[in-house]
Order: structure tokens, then C-alpha cells, then sequence
């Protein structure tokens, strides 16, 4: 277990408006005047403390949030992107070139799977793909050409653990940037303090908790950030990926209650996922001790925030994970729709989009079944009253008596 509190790093984060508003002024322009003719110009050369160009490459509101994620996860900067996948393109960009490779999970969300799988190839970018927690095939698949390791820190949908001070002696010693998805696990783990180089969260997720909008964010070095920001080289800047100052000002505001929503989705998620267990449902959560990587887990995380709010379940088939969840969405346990971190729970079936990198044998043995249904648990005070709820439906469709 670590120490450290990611939520007194943002506790300690106090900014100003205009008129010493006790939320900061949102930016409500494009471009800024100057008074000087040189000092825009050179701002074109490099960043000027205070001083803003034009807001694709930085505006104040989204600086605000940007810093205050640095925060959040410990590094020296951040840049924060209109989605998730906003900031893994542009992270892979900025990092490879076309011959260049990717040592990444199979285990990894759909969307980033598809982008790796179907996209990079067309600019000659080479993604192998592994089983993250099989340390020899990262290893064996490292050559000169490898730029990044990418991996999420709990993996999609089995929850699985990666193990980043591991991943990070290869990568350092190979000259390579890991790259962390961080999504499912804010303020729990913190890449940084593992080892890793880059870290990427969704905050459409659990940093905005609200469902009400999409975005994203890359934390780093401060040299890494300006690599992505440069005016004429930098992938966030070129290929434009910003993020609208309204949103950003208003996720800034959710993410200063993400310590308490996260003690709450973590403190469900383990009453689910336990009595779940107990009924004698095939339970996929990290704060299980029968988890595969519930030890490792207890090593690298920070004290304090529970386990997460993810839980996988295996419904056996299809059929009755359909079933399952049509039953719980009328029995108002939650929503059956994607995406995760909201308020309420959401279920949806992971169904195939990053499993068809996996053998049909290794599938079976991981507990990869297509009757596998993802929770995101939500904020219910009444969590018993929840539970019951899913008994019903559990009973309903067969799966216990
Ligand atoms: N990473 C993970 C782990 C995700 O679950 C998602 C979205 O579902 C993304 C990245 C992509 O984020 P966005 O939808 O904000 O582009």
C-alpha cells in the first residue's frame, strides 16, 4: 500500500476568478488581444507563463483543470483533450513514427483496441498485442523499433491488474515510454509513483462522474506536455483535439468530490461483488481475495479508496446476460448502457471487441465468457436494497435458486 493522497494534492488546490469568485473565470474566447506585437511572436517560439495565443493550443479554464489533474496524478503537467481517445491518438502520435511499434495489452477498451487494431496500420505503426500480465511476451516482443508500452492499470473486462513497476524496469531499460490508461482506477493508483511515463485517463468516467459529457487528459513531464502542445509539432495542437472551456470548468468542479464518489463506488462495488460471491455467482472484482490480482493490487495502490467501482459477473451465455440485464434495468438497479464512473449503475455485456486477440482456450481459462456482464456501481446509499434487487432478477433468469 502507498501512502499518498492524491486528494489533499487537489484539496490544496485553490483558484481565483476574476472578482475572487470562488470558482475560476471561464474562458468565453478563442484568441487574446496582445499589446505587444513580440510578444505574440514569441510566443509562437515557445510558452510564456500567463500569456495565451489562441485557445486550440491552451485557454485558461482548461490550464485550470489541466493543473489541477497534474495534481491528481502527480506530475508535472498535464493537457486535458475534447475525449479520451483525444489523448491516446494524440500520445501515439507525438511518439511514433510510421516503422515505429507499440507493445500493448489485448485486454484494453474497444474504442483504443479498434484504433490500434484497424487505424495505426495506415500509417505504417505496428501494435503487437499481449497478455499485459505475462511479463516474458512483453519482454520478447521488444526491439528497436519499440516506442511505447501501452496498458490500462485494471484491464477491461476481467479487471485484471497490470503490474506497472515491472513493466516500467523494461521499459526504462529499453528506452521506452509506458504508457498507463489510467480510467478505472483515479485516484487509487498512481502511475506515476510505479513507474510509468505517460498516464491517460477518460474523464467522461469517474474524474467527471456526472455522464454528461466527454473528455479526457495526458499527464506527464512538463518536457512531454510541451512536445504535445507545440505550435508547430505537437500532435494536441495539430490535430486539434480541445476540449470546450464550459466542460472543462465543469468537470474541474466534480473532480474536487471524485475522493468521496470514489470511496462510495469502491465501498458498493465490495458489497456486490461479496455477497454476489456468496450466492455463488462467478465474480470478477480486485478487491476479492479469490481475485488473481488482489494481491498485487494491495502492493501498488493507495491506501484508503477501496478497491474500485468495476465489477465483471459471468452470466454464463448470451441469452441469459441479456436477459439478466433487460430484468435489472426494469427493477431500477441501473441503466444497461456503456460507459462507466456515473452516479447510477450502468451494466452492459464487453461482448467481443478486444477478446478476438485471444485464443478461444486462454478465453475459457481467463473467464472470458460471452455471458460476462460489466458493472459500474453506482453511488446508492441503499446498497441493500440494491442487492435484492439483482437477487431477484438473478433468480428470475435461473442463475441461482
Ligand atoms: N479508456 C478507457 C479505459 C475507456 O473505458 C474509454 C471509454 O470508454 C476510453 C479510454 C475512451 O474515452 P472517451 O470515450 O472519453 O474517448
Amino acid at each position: 500500500m502507498h501512502h499518498f493522497d492524491p486528494s489533499t494534492e487537489i484539496q490544496d488546490y485553490l483558484v481565483f476568478g476574476e472578482y475572487g469568485d470562488v470558482n475560476p473565470s471561464i474562458t468565453d474566447s478563442s484568441t487574446y488581444t496582445f499589446l505587444n506585437p513580440k510578444t505574440m511572436e514569441e510566443l509562437f517560439e515557445h510558452e510564456k507563463e500567463g500569456c495565451f495565443l489562441y485557445s486550440r493550443h491552451w485557454n485558461p479554464t482548461n490550464k485550470y483543470l489541466a493543473d489541477a489533474l497534474a495534481r491528481l496524478e502527480d506530475t508535472e503537467a498535464a493537457i486535458v483533450t475534447a475525449s479520451g481517445m483525444g489523448a491516446i491518438s494524440a500520445v501515439v502520435f507525438q511518439l511514433c513514427s510510421s516503422g515505429d511499434e507499440i507493445i500493448s495489452s489485448r485486454t484494453i477498451y474497444g474504442g483504443t483496441y479498434a484504433l490500434f487494431k484497424n487505424f495505426l496500420p495506415k500509417f505504417g505503426i505496428k501494435v503487437h498485442f499481449v497478455n499485459i500480465t505475462d511479463l516474458n511476451s512483453v519482454k520478447s516482443l521488444v526491439n528497436e523499433k519499440t516506442k511505447i508500452i501501452y496498458t490500462e492499470a485494471i484491464s477491461n473486462p476481467l479487471l485484471e491488474i497490470a503490474d506497472i513497476p515491472k513493466l516500467s524496469e523494461i521499459s526504462k531499460a529499453n528506452n521506452i515510454n509506458l504508457v498507463v490508461d489510467n480510467t478505472f482506477s483515479p485516484i487509487f493508483i498512481t502511475p506515476k509513483h510505479l513507474g510509468a511515463d505517460i498516464i491517460i485517463h477518460s474523464l467522461t468516467k469517474f474524474i467527471n462522474g456526472t455522464s454528461d459529457c466527454v473528455a479526457g487528459c495526458v499527464c506527464s513531464t512538463k518536457e512531454f506536455i510541451s512536445q504535445l502542445t507545440d505550435i508547430n509539432s505537437g500532435a494536441s495542437m495539430l490535430l486539434g483535439p480541445v476540449l470546450d472551456s464550459y466542460r472543462a470548468a465543469s468537470i474541474l468542479k466534480n473532480l474536487h468530490s471524485l475522493h468521496i464518489r470514489m470511496k462510495k463506488h469502491s465501498e458498493n462495488a465490495q458489497y456486490i461483488a461479496e455477497r454476489l460471491s456468496e450466492l455463488g455467482i462467478k465474480v470478477f472484482y480486485p478487491g476479492l481475495k479469490t481475485h488473481k490480482g488482489h494481491q498485487l493490487l494491495n502492493e501498488i495502490m493507495n491506501e484508503g479508496f477501496g478497491y474500485g467501482g468495476m465489477i465483471a459477473i459471468d452470466a454464463e451465455t448470451t441469452e441469459k446476460a441479456n436477459e439478466l440485464m433487460t430484468l435489472m434495468q426494469q427493477e431500477k438497479v441501473g441503466y444497461l448502457a456503456v460507459s462507466l464512473g456515473y452516479f447510477k449503475t450502468l451494466f452492459s455485456s464487453p461482448g467481443h471487441s478486444t477478446s478476438s486477440e485471444i485464443p478461444e482456450e486462454e478465453r475459457k481459462e481467463m473467464g472470458l465468457s460471452d455471458g460476462l456482464i460489466r458493472f459500474s456501481m453506482g453511488l446508492d446509499n441503499n446498497i441493500e436494497k440494491t442487492f435484492e434487487r439483482i437477487k431477484k432478477c438473478l433468480i428470475a433468469v435461473g442463475l441461482i435458486k
